[in-house]
Protein backbone atom coordinates (compact mmCIF):
# COMPACT_ATOMS: atom_id res chain seq x y z
CA UNK A 1 0.00 0.00 0.00
CA UNK A 2 2.69 2.25 0.75
CA UNK A 3 4.31 1.42 -2.86
CA UNK A 4 0.70 2.87 -4.22
CA UNK A 5 0.60 5.73 -2.12
CA UNK A 6 4.13 7.02 -3.46
CA UNK A 7 3.80 5.54 -7.12
CA UNK A 8 0.58 4.99 -8.37
CA UNK A 9 -2.01 7.39 -5.96
CA UNK A 10 -2.43 10.89 -7.29
CA UNK A 11 -1.35 12.67 -4.79
CA UNK A 12 -4.01 14.18 -2.64
CA UNK A 13 -5.49 17.89 -2.01
CA UNK A 14 -5.47 18.76 1.25
CA UNK A 15 -6.57 21.25 4.15
CA UNK A 16 -6.06 21.43 7.67
CA UNK A 17 -8.87 22.78 10.17
CA UNK A 18 -7.80 24.06 13.72
CA UNK A 19 -9.29 25.33 16.56
CA UNK A 20 -8.39 28.68 18.34
CA UNK A 21 -6.02 28.03 21.04
CA UNK A 22 -6.58 29.14 24.48
CA UNK A 23 -3.48 29.56 25.77
CA UNK A 24 0.14 29.41 24.44
CA UNK A 25 -0.65 31.08 21.16
CA UNK A 26 3.07 30.41 20.34
CA UNK A 27 2.84 26.85 20.01
CA UNK A 28 -0.16 27.46 18.08
CA UNK A 29 1.72 29.22 15.65
CA UNK A 30 4.73 26.44 15.54
CA UNK A 31 2.16 24.08 15.10
CA UNK A 32 0.71 26.12 12.02
CA UNK A 33 4.19 26.46 10.28
CA UNK A 34 5.04 22.61 10.67
CA UNK A 35 1.61 22.63 8.87
CA UNK A 36 2.21 25.33 6.56
CA UNK A 37 4.75 22.93 5.02
CA UNK A 38 2.51 20.78 3.11
CA UNK A 39 1.20 23.71 1.01
CA UNK A 40 -2.67 22.97 1.73
CA UNK A 41 -5.00 24.64 -0.20
CA UNK A 42 -6.39 26.19 3.42
CA UNK A 43 -6.47 25.88 6.98
CA UNK A 44 -9.94 26.43 8.54
CA UNK A 45 -10.38 28.29 12.01
CA UNK A 46 -13.47 26.59 14.30
CA UNK A 47 -16.03 28.77 15.46
CA UNK A 48 -16.60 28.01 19.23
CA UNK A 49 -19.92 26.24 19.70
CA UNK A 50 -22.52 28.09 20.82
CA UNK A 51 -20.52 31.54 18.93
CA UNK A 52 -18.66 31.78 22.21
CA UNK A 53 -14.63 32.18 20.78
CA UNK A 54 -16.37 34.18 18.75
CA UNK A 55 -13.55 37.15 18.77
CA UNK A 56 -10.75 34.53 19.19
CA UNK A 57 -11.74 32.77 15.56
CA UNK A 58 -11.16 36.24 14.38
CA UNK A 59 -7.92 36.85 15.80
CA UNK A 60 -6.20 33.97 14.51
CA UNK A 61 -7.92 34.37 10.74
CA UNK A 62 -6.52 37.54 10.72
CA UNK A 63 -3.37 36.30 11.70
CA UNK A 64 -3.27 33.42 9.40
CA UNK A 65 -4.34 35.64 6.13
CA UNK A 66 -1.52 38.68 7.58
CA UNK A 67 1.35 37.07 8.79
CA UNK A 68 1.51 33.64 7.27
CA UNK A 69 1.28 32.47 3.31
CA UNK A 70 -1.72 30.50 4.30
CA UNK A 71 -5.00 30.70 3.09
CA UNK A 72 -7.54 30.86 6.08
CA UNK A 73 -11.00 29.76 5.88
CA UNK A 74 -13.22 31.01 8.73
CA UNK A 75 -15.87 28.88 10.39
CA UNK A 76 -19.09 30.38 11.15
CA UNK A 77 -22.43 29.41 12.51
CA UNK A 78 -26.13 30.90 12.72
CA UNK A 79 -25.67 30.69 16.59
CA UNK A 80 -26.78 32.99 19.11
CA UNK A 81 -26.45 36.14 16.44
CA UNK A 82 -28.61 37.99 14.47
CA UNK A 83 -28.47 38.47 10.91
CA UNK A 84 -26.98 41.73 11.03
CA UNK A 85 -24.35 40.57 13.52
CA UNK A 86 -23.53 37.75 11.11
CA UNK A 87 -23.48 40.25 8.00
CA UNK A 88 -20.97 42.51 9.66
CA UNK A 89 -18.73 39.62 10.29
CA UNK A 90 -18.90 38.74 7.06
CA UNK A 91 -18.31 41.97 5.89
CA UNK A 92 -15.04 42.25 8.46
CA UNK A 93 -13.86 39.18 6.67
CA UNK A 94 -14.08 40.57 3.41
CA UNK A 95 -12.02 43.81 4.38
CA UNK A 96 -9.31 41.56 5.35
CA UNK A 97 -9.26 39.63 2.00
CA UNK A 98 -10.50 36.57 3.71
CA UNK A 99 -12.67 34.90 0.73
CA UNK A 100 -13.28 31.99 1.73
CA UNK A 101 -16.51 30.47 4.81
CA UNK A 102 -17.24 27.28 5.98
CA UNK A 103 -20.89 27.85 6.48
CA UNK A 104 -23.01 26.00 9.69
CA UNK A 105 -25.88 25.90 11.54
CA UNK A 106 -23.91 25.04 15.23
CA UNK A 107 -26.14 23.80 18.01
CA UNK A 108 -28.50 24.99 20.19
CA UNK A 109 -30.04 22.32 21.31
CA UNK A 110 -33.93 23.04 22.74
CA UNK A 111 -35.68 20.41 24.65
CA UNK A 112 -36.02 17.94 21.76
CA UNK A 113 -32.67 18.25 20.99
CA UNK A 114 -33.34 20.02 18.12
CA UNK A 115 -32.37 23.39 16.82
CA UNK A 116 -33.91 26.76 18.01
CA UNK A 117 -32.91 29.51 15.95
CA UNK A 118 -32.20 32.60 17.25
CA UNK A 119 -34.48 35.60 17.34
CA UNK A 120 -33.54 38.43 14.27
CA UNK A 121 -30.80 35.58 13.45
CA UNK A 122 -30.71 32.96 10.59
CA UNK A 123 -33.40 30.05 10.32
CA UNK A 124 -31.09 27.61 8.83
CA UNK A 125 -27.84 27.13 6.69
CA UNK A 126 -29.01 27.54 3.07
CA UNK A 127 -30.67 31.73 4.36
CA UNK A 128 -26.77 31.91 5.61
CA UNK A 129 -24.95 31.05 2.45
CA UNK A 130 -27.40 33.16 0.32
CA UNK A 131 -26.41 36.37 2.14
CA UNK A 132 -23.07 35.20 1.90
CA UNK A 133 -22.79 35.06 -1.86
CA UNK A 134 -24.70 38.07 -1.53
CA UNK A 135 -21.97 40.45 0.49
CA UNK A 136 -18.44 39.01 -1.75
CA UNK A 137 -17.04 36.44 -3.76
CA UNK A 138 -16.63 33.84 -1.28
CA UNK A 139 -15.90 30.38 -1.84
CA UNK A 140 -18.12 29.00 1.08
CA UNK A 141 -17.40 25.14 2.77
CA UNK A 142 -20.86 23.40 4.13
CA UNK A 143 -20.83 20.23 6.29
CA UNK A 144 -21.72 16.58 5.43
CA UNK A 145 -22.42 13.53 7.33
CA UNK A 146 -21.89 10.21 5.78
CA UNK A 147 -23.82 8.70 9.31
CA UNK A 148 -26.65 11.16 8.73
CA UNK A 149 -27.08 14.47 10.94
CA UNK A 150 -28.17 13.44 14.74
CA UNK A 151 -30.99 15.92 14.06
CA UNK A 152 -32.40 14.45 10.34
CA UNK A 153 -35.32 12.77 10.46
CA UNK A 154 -34.25 10.29 7.64
CA UNK A 155 -30.92 10.01 5.76
CA UNK A 156 -33.31 11.25 2.34
CA UNK A 157 -33.97 14.00 4.71
CA UNK A 158 -30.86 15.13 5.63
CA UNK A 159 -29.25 14.46 1.93
CA UNK A 160 -32.36 17.32 0.71
CA UNK A 161 -31.18 19.44 2.84
CA UNK A 162 -27.45 19.51 1.73
CA UNK A 163 -28.69 19.77 -1.85
CA UNK A 164 -30.61 22.49 -0.72
CA UNK A 165 -27.22 24.28 1.10
CA UNK A 166 -25.42 23.43 -2.40
CA UNK A 167 -28.07 24.95 -4.25
CA UNK A 168 -27.96 27.97 -2.39
CA UNK A 169 -24.16 28.27 -3.64
CA UNK A 170 -22.08 26.18 -0.98
CA UNK A 171 -19.19 25.07 -3.33
CA UNK A 172 -17.43 22.13 -1.18
CA UNK A 173 -18.75 19.95 1.31
CA UNK A 174 -16.79 18.90 3.84
CA UNK A 175 -17.27 15.80 5.54
CA UNK A 176 -17.85 14.70 9.26
CA UNK A 177 -15.19 11.97 10.58
CA UNK A 178 -15.94 9.05 9.90
CA UNK A 179 -14.14 5.56 11.12
CA UNK A 180 -16.14 3.68 8.48
CA UNK A 181 -14.32 4.21 5.20
CA UNK A 182 -17.43 2.22 3.16
CA UNK A 183 -20.28 4.45 4.72
CA UNK A 184 -17.96 7.29 2.93
CA UNK A 185 -17.78 5.50 -0.13
CA UNK A 186 -21.37 4.41 0.01
CA UNK A 187 -22.43 8.50 1.21
CA UNK A 188 -20.28 9.20 -2.24
CA UNK A 189 -23.21 6.95 -4.18
CA UNK A 190 -25.99 8.82 -2.36
CA UNK A 191 -24.94 12.35 -3.21
CA UNK A 192 -24.77 10.93 -6.82
CA UNK A 193 -27.83 9.94 -6.92
CA UNK A 194 -29.62 13.07 -5.12
CA UNK A 195 -27.96 14.95 -8.19
CA UNK A 196 -25.80 16.80 -5.24
CA UNK A 197 -22.41 17.17 -8.06
CA UNK A 198 -20.86 19.61 -5.39
CA UNK A 199 -16.71 18.68 -4.46
CA UNK A 200 -16.51 16.26 -1.92
CA UNK A 201 -13.60 17.05 0.78
CA UNK A 202 -13.22 13.86 3.31
CA UNK A 203 -12.67 14.92 6.65
CA UNK A 204 -10.14 13.18 8.50
CA UNK A 205 -9.89 12.77 12.37
CA UNK A 206 -6.12 12.75 13.46
CA UNK A 207 -6.99 11.21 17.11
CA UNK A 208 -4.65 12.43 20.06
CA UNK A 209 -6.94 11.76 23.19
CA UNK A 210 -8.98 8.16 21.95
CA UNK A 211 -11.37 8.79 25.22
CA UNK A 212 -12.04 12.64 24.79
CA UNK A 213 -12.78 11.45 20.88
CA UNK A 214 -14.98 8.98 22.34
CA UNK A 215 -17.06 11.46 24.24
CA UNK A 216 -17.33 13.77 21.43
CA UNK A 217 -18.47 11.08 19.08
CA UNK A 218 -21.13 10.34 20.91
CA UNK A 219 -22.55 14.02 20.79
CA UNK A 220 -21.76 14.82 17.22
CA UNK A 221 -23.23 11.34 16.15
CA UNK A 222 -20.33 9.85 14.79
CA UNK A 223 -20.11 5.91 15.64
CA UNK A 224 -16.88 4.21 17.01
CA UNK A 225 -16.10 1.12 15.92
CA UNK A 226 -15.17 -2.02 17.89
CA UNK A 227 -11.40 -2.47 15.98
CA UNK A 228 -10.94 1.12 16.72
CA UNK A 229 -11.68 0.50 20.77
CA UNK A 230 -9.57 -2.25 20.78
CA UNK A 231 -6.62 0.04 18.95
CA UNK A 232 -6.65 2.24 21.54
CA UNK A 233 -7.12 0.41 24.75
CA UNK A 234 -4.60 0.88 27.90
CA UNK A 235 -2.94 3.46 24.99
CA UNK A 236 -1.79 6.51 27.09
CA UNK A 237 -3.12 9.63 24.60
CA UNK A 238 -0.92 12.30 22.92
CA UNK A 239 2.33 9.53 23.15
CA UNK A 240 4.43 8.27 20.50
CA UNK A 241 2.51 4.83 20.72
CA UNK A 242 -0.84 6.95 20.22
CA UNK A 243 0.40 9.01 17.10
CA UNK A 244 1.87 5.85 15.29
CA UNK A 245 -1.58 3.81 15.65
CA UNK A 246 -3.44 7.35 14.75
CA UNK A 247 -1.06 7.88 11.70
CA UNK A 248 -1.64 4.41 10.39
CA UNK A 249 -5.99 4.75 10.84
CA UNK A 250 -5.89 7.94 8.60
CA UNK A 251 -3.34 6.61 6.30
CA UNK A 252 -5.15 3.71 5.58
CA UNK A 253 -8.41 5.58 5.32
CA UNK A 254 -7.05 7.94 2.89
CA UNK A 255 -5.27 5.27 0.75
CA UNK A 256 -8.56 3.45 0.86
CA UNK A 257 -10.69 6.48 -0.34
CA UNK A 258 -7.54 7.52 -2.61
CA UNK A 259 -8.24 3.63 -4.24
CA UNK A 260 -11.59 4.63 -5.32
CA UNK A 261 -11.33 8.51 -6.69
CA UNK A 262 -11.60 10.62 -3.27
CA UNK A 263 -7.95 12.28 -3.32
CA UNK A 264 -9.54 15.63 -1.26
CA UNK A 265 -9.12 15.28 2.61
CA UNK A 266 -9.28 18.09 5.35
CA UNK A 267 -7.72 16.94 8.25
CA UNK A 268 -9.27 17.09 11.73
CA UNK A 269 -5.69 18.50 13.26
CA UNK A 270 -6.65 18.90 16.94
CA UNK A 271 -3.77 22.03 16.63
CA UNK A 272 -1.22 19.16 16.86
CA UNK A 273 1.38 18.07 13.98
CA UNK A 274 2.42 15.01 14.15
CA UNK A 275 -0.40 12.70 12.96
CA UNK A 276 -1.38 14.95 9.94
CA UNK A 277 2.33 15.70 8.75
CA UNK A 278 2.67 12.14 9.03
CA UNK A 279 -0.27 10.99 7.17
CA UNK A 280 1.04 13.46 4.32
CA UNK A 281 4.29 12.45 4.42
CA UNK A 282 3.02 9.01 4.01
CA UNK A 283 0.69 9.88 1.04
CA UNK A 284 3.64 11.29 -0.91
CA UNK A 285 2.91 14.64 -0.20
CA UNK A 286 6.39 15.87 0.74
CA UNK A 287 6.55 18.94 3.21
CA UNK A 288 9.35 21.64 2.05
CA UNK A 289 12.74 22.14 4.15
CA UNK A 290 11.50 25.93 4.31
P1 LIG B 1 -27.26 21.99 8.82
O1 LIG B 1 -26.74 21.24 7.67
O2 LIG B 1 -27.83 23.33 8.57
O3 LIG B 1 -28.35 21.15 9.60
C1 LIG B 1 -28.04 19.86 10.13
C2 LIG B 1 -29.11 18.87 9.74
O4 LIG B 1 -30.35 19.26 10.32
C3 LIG B 1 -29.34 18.82 8.24
O5 LIG B 1 -28.45 17.95 7.62
C4 LIG B 1 -30.78 18.38 8.18
O6 LIG B 1 -30.83 17.01 8.35
C5 LIG B 1 -31.39 19.06 9.38
N1 LIG B 1 -31.96 20.36 8.97
C6 LIG B 1 -31.48 21.57 9.29
N2 LIG B 1 -32.25 22.56 8.79
C7 LIG B 1 -33.24 21.96 8.12
C8 LIG B 1 -34.37 22.42 7.38
N3 LIG B 1 -34.63 23.72 7.25
N4 LIG B 1 -35.17 21.50 6.81
C9 LIG B 1 -34.92 20.19 6.97
N5 LIG B 1 -33.88 19.67 7.66
C10 LIG B 1 -33.06 20.54 8.23
N6 LIG B 1 -19.83 23.55 15.07
C11 LIG B 1 -19.47 24.72 15.65
O7 LIG B 1 -20.11 25.16 16.62
N7 LIG B 1 -18.36 25.42 15.21
C12 LIG B 1 -17.62 24.99 14.16
O8 LIG B 1 -16.63 25.64 13.79
C13 LIG B 1 -17.98 23.78 13.51
N8 LIG B 1 -17.29 23.32 12.44
C14 LIG B 1 -17.70 22.17 11.80
C15 LIG B 1 -17.00 21.75 10.66
C16 LIG B 1 -17.39 20.58 10.01
C17 LIG B 1 -16.63 20.17 8.77
C18 LIG B 1 -18.47 19.82 10.50
C19 LIG B 1 -18.87 18.53 9.83
C20 LIG B 1 -19.18 20.23 11.63
C21 LIG B 1 -18.81 21.41 12.29
N9 LIG B 1 -19.51 21.89 13.40
C22 LIG B 1 -19.12 23.07 14.01
C23 LIG B 1 -20.65 21.13 13.96
C24 LIG B 1 -22.00 21.64 13.41
O9 LIG B 1 -22.24 22.95 13.83
C25 LIG B 1 -23.09 20.71 13.94
O10 LIG B 1 -22.97 19.45 13.36
C26 LIG B 1 -24.51 21.24 13.80
O11 LIG B 1 -25.38 20.36 14.54
C27 LIG B 1 -25.04 21.25 12.39
O12 LIG B 1 -24.45 22.22 11.63
P2 LIG B 1 -24.62 22.13 10.01
O13 LIG B 1 -24.12 23.35 9.42
O14 LIG B 1 -24.11 20.84 9.53
O15 LIG B 1 -26.20 22.13 9.98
Amino acid sequence: MLEDSLNILPKPSISFECFPPNSNKQNFFNVLDKLKKYNPSYVSVTYGAGGNTRNKTIEIVKYIKEQTNLNPAAHLTCVNSTKEDIKNLIKQYHDMGVNHIVALRGDIPGIDGKYIPYKGGYPGTHDLIKDIKSLGDFKISVAGYPEKHPNAESFDDDLDYLKKKCDAGANEIITQYCFDTNKILEYKEKLKSKNINTPLKVGIMCISNFEQLKNFSNRCGASIPNWLESLFKDINPNNEISNSIATVIAYEQCSLLSQHGINNFHFYSLNKHVVATSVCELLGRKGTSE
